[in-house]
Order: structure tokens, then sequence, then C-alpha cells
């Protein structure tokens, strides 16, 4: 939800606790008014239009009541709407290979990228947001998302330009009050970090990782952390390069072939790449994938926090599909 949408809400609980203070009558006439005003808003989504207007915006509900079209002259303007949005969005799921590092940390890193990220690429503050998932109270990986249509492209630039995550990072740290970044940066070593001695800042302040933004995380953000600052130090001397696929077409083609033959979903044309492994068998639509041999437990896992089902099957297809891969693909279809 939006900062504003989710201000908006806090406002109406306050205006409703208030409401019940004042009289437990009062309180049950007001929340009888909001669903009644909500339910006709929907029943007129569903008819397909919704009065606007600024200056009769306590009237929108009156109209809505009484349908009278004709005075509508006078008052809101009836406007058609298509209750359909659609959008593209550029998203980046960024993982530790070696496994999550504890909550706070976690939690730091997510904002310290973030305000890189934010600084590197010159955004206003929440034009590209992170969040961790699958949950704040599982933090495993930090998702990042353009949140203003049409943005900038920068999470694909992160991702194609070789330098740009290690300029992130750099700037990250530098935020962070430290300095004699460059010898850290090339000893990997949080040791030889060193604070800046006017930064007037313990675990953080709104000059580094605070912001109106990450208030629910002040109290995890430890600019001091030192899995942060050693992860930042190694993504800082880092290349962004594409990982091969190590698998030829050859088996893919013959997987093709065969599942066309069962009459299954063909895979996708883009193979799978979790936890730096390629799955070129991978169905998006059915949260399915399957891999040759055994699947690591950290793929295992970072499939599953995606959401995706997985399972193994033989380099060559067999006469008749795995039991396992047809459910998967004719259970969710
Ligand atoms: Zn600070």
């Amino acid at each position: 939800m939006a900062q504003g949408q989710r201000n908006l809400a806090t406002f109406m609980k306050i205006l409703l606790v208030k409401r019940l203070e004042s009289s437990f009558h009062a309180f049950q006439e007001t929340l009888g008014r909001f669903i009644k005003s909500h339910e006709l808003v929907l029943q007129a989504f569903d008819d397909g239009f919704v009065y606007t207007s600024r200056k009769h915006s306590n009237k929108v509900l009156e109209f809505l009541e009484e349908g009278d079209d004709d005075a509508a002259a006078e008052g809101p303007v009836k406007q058609r709407v298509v209750p359909i949005v659609q959008d593209t969005k550029n998203a980046a799921l960024l993982r530790l290979s070696a496994g999550p590092l504890p909550e706070a940390a976690m939690a730091t890193l997510q904002h310290a990228l973030a305000r890189g990220i934010g600084l590197v690429f010159q955004l206003e503050e929440g034009e590209t947001l992170t969040e961790p998932v699958p949950s704040r109270e599982s933090r495993r990986a930090i998702l990042a998302y353009e949140a203003t249509e049409g943005g900038a492209g920068v999470l694909g630039r992160l991702t194609t330009e070789p330098q740009a995550l290690a300029g992130v990072a750099r700037t990250a740290l530098e935020l962070m009050h430290c300095r004699n970044l460059d010898a850290a940066i090339a000893a990997a070593d949080p040791a030889l970090l060193q604070n800046d001695p006017e930064a007037q800042c313990v675990k953080g302040c709104y000059r580094c990782l605070l912001s109106y933004y990450n208030q629910p995380d002040h109290e995890l953000i430890d600019r001091t952390d030192e899995d942060v600052r050693r992860t930042l130090l190694r993504l800082a001397r880092s290349d962004v390069a594409p990982i091969a696929s190590s698998r030829g077409a050859g088996e893919a083609g013959a997987w093709h072939e065969a599942l066309s033959r069962w009459g299954l979903p063909l895979p996708d044309g883009e193979p799978l790449i979790v936890d730096g492994a390629v799955l070129p068998l991978a169905w998006r639509a059915h949260l399915a994938a399957a891999v040759y041999g055994p699947v690591g437990d950290n793929t295992r896992c970072a499939l599953e926090a995606l959401g995706f089902v997985v399972t193994t099957v033989p380099d060559e297809p067999g006469d008749t599909p795995p039991p396992e891969l047809a459910e998967m693909l004719r259970g969710a279809s």
C-alpha cells in the first residue's frame, strides 16, 4: 500500500476510536455509514461509472444514494471508468548465496542498498522501494521494485551495467559515515573501515540509513553491523555478469518435444535463474520448475520462497511423463 493510503488508514482509525469514546451509538452510526458508502462506491464501479467532483465531494454519496441523474448538471460529474489497471514494473530480487544474514543485518543491508540505489541513480525518495521477502518476520531476501510508473529502469541497469552494483555498495558505505574505503574494499575487510569523526551517529541517523519511509525498521538498523559492512565491501569490489547455462539445448529440446507429445504445457522460453542455479525447465504461470539431477537445498529454499514447486527429471524424457511433473502442470492449469 502506498504511504499516503497507509496514513489515511491510520487517520481513519484514530477518527473511529474518538467516535467510540464520545458515544457507542455515534460509533455505530459512523460505522454503518462507512459500510454503506463503500458498498455504494463498489456498486458504482460494477456499473462502470463513478462520480467525481472537487466542489461537491460531500454530495457525491447523496447522488449515489438517490441515483439522481437529472440533477447531475448542478452537482458532481458522472464519469465512466473501466476498473482495470495494467502496469509493467521492473523488480530485482537480491539474495545472498551464502544464505540470509541475521534479522537486523538483513534490515540494515536492505536500507543501505535502497539508499545507495537512490543516490547513485539520483532517484526521488520512494521511486524505487525495497521489501524483505518472503515477509518482515522472515527476511531471507530483499525485493527491490520500481514504485513509480515509467521508472528510470534503474533495476535493469543494476543487472546489465557490470559496475553499477559495486557503485551502489560503495555509496552506501560512504553514506554510513565510513572512511578509508579504498583500502577496506580492496581487502574486503570491515576492520579497515574508519568512522567519520564528525558523524555523531551511533547506529543510524537521518543523514545515513534512517528515513521516514523505514520507520518500522529503525530499531533493527545498525550501520556498524559487521555482516552488513562485509557484504557491502564484497559487493563494492564485484562485477555483475550474467550466468551462462551449463546445460546445452539438447536436453531441453528433447523435453520440449516430449511435453508437446504428452499434451503438457511447454516451459517458458527464458530459463529461471534462482540462487545462481539455471533451471531451463520453468513454467512461471504454474509456479513449477524441473531440474535434471538432484536439487540443492539452497536452490529448493529459494524456489519455495518464490512460491515454486520443483521436481527432478531425468536428462532424457521417457515414454510417459514423470507423474510428479504431470501433476504439477495439470493440477495448476
Ligand atoms: Zn548516520
